[in-house]
């Protein structure tokens, strides 16, 4: 493991981890080293000569700085990401739950136990049901599925 001190074009120092110095070499020549603090691929390194590390006993090195600057950034990045794939797909359960399934209200309890007696003809029914009504409703046995409350959607909010 071999540590430069390297320089961007505007003079942002910081200290880059390689292999080797070969290692430091493709990657400077193939644009993979870039500055953490712009993001410049304009990296030299600093006229200082390379430290060998001698911390094999010291057992966690710390991470290079360049991949440590990567792994904040995309964990910045996926979580809202996700979060919005995830509304997304809620949004889409909600749309198809409002489209084929008839709202019956509070009467939603009553309806699927009448219609798993065989008493009302069989639908898609969706409606809002209390603690209760979900608890007798398992007694009979009907099978409901409570749904994640409805995402929010500012640019579809009149
Ligand atoms: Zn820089």
């Amino acid at each position: 493991m071999v540590i430069y001190d390297l320089i961007c074009d505007i003079d942002h120092a910081f200290e880059g981890w390689f292999k080797n110095a070969e290692d430091f070499q493709s990657q400077s020549e193939s644009g993979l080293l870039t500055c953490p603090v712009c993001g410049s691929e304009q990296v030299s390194k600093k006229l200082t000569a390379a430290k060998l590390t001698k911390k094999s006993n010291s057992g966690t090195l710390p991470a290079p700085q360049r991949s440590t600057a990567q792994q904040v950034v995309s964990a910045d990045t996926q979580s809202p990401e996700k979060f919005a794939q995830l509304q997304k797909m809620l949004g889409r359960v909600h749309g198809f739950v409002e489209q084929n399934f008839e709202d019956v209200g509070n009467k939603f309890a009553e309806k699927a136990i009448s219609m798993h007696k065989g008493e009302e003809e069989q639908a898609n029914i969706r409606g809002i049901a209390s603690k209760d009504q979900v608890k007798k409703m398992a007694e009979e046995g009907v099978e409901a599925v409570a749904l994640p409350p409805k995402p929010i959607d500012p640019d579809k909010v009149n």
